[in-house]
């Protein structure tokens, strides 16, 4: 059901969100999927739809433990508008790239602007875990996975 890596459309970058268009049932779908692999995010490509729409959705877990509670954020059309020159090294997984966790270097602070399912545009900042996950689900928007940012992998 998540597509693996491998696909091309893990590959590719994810088209914009027109203003026009629905995005709730896609939203309910990624959400159904997020919650039952446990995963903290997930972006619309992996569902196999190259859409620039992702989900950041912390909470402590098996994999987390010390992850931030925070209710699922919807997001259409996400930009990084600025990210702090300091960054933290921290593992990841992805719900694409079973049996693997990925170290990986990522800002501490970024600013941000996307939409939410209102398509309200929201402007925030995010830190640490919650800018991760921000960060992590975007690459995923631009084709890349964490295997591309890798600087050690484990298998799991
Ligand atoms: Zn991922």
């Amino acid at each position: 059901m998540i597509v693996q890596v491998g696909s091309e459309v893990l590959t590719q970058v994810a088209k914009p969100v027109r203003r026009d268009e629905a995005t709730r049932a896609l939203f309910v779908r990624m959400l159904t999927a997020m919650e039952s692999a446990n995963g903290v995010g997930i972006a619309a490509p992996q569902l196999g739809v190259s859409k620039r729409m992702m989900i950041v959705a912390s909470h402590p877990n098996k994999r987390y433990p010390y992850a931030p509670q925070i209710d699922p954020i919807c997001m259409i059309n996400p930009e990084l508008l600025e990210q702090s020159a300091e960054t933290e090294l921290g593992w990841e997984g992805c719900l694409s790239v079973a049996g693997k966790r990925c170290q990986i270097e990522r800002a501490c602070h970024i600013t941000v602007r996307y939409e939410n399912d209102e398509r309200e545009v929201i402007e925030g900042e995010f830190s640490g875990f919650i800018a991760r996950i921000f960060l992590h689900e975007l690459d995923h928007l631009n084709g890349i996975t964490i295997l591309d940012r890798a600087i050690e992998v484990v298998e799991i």
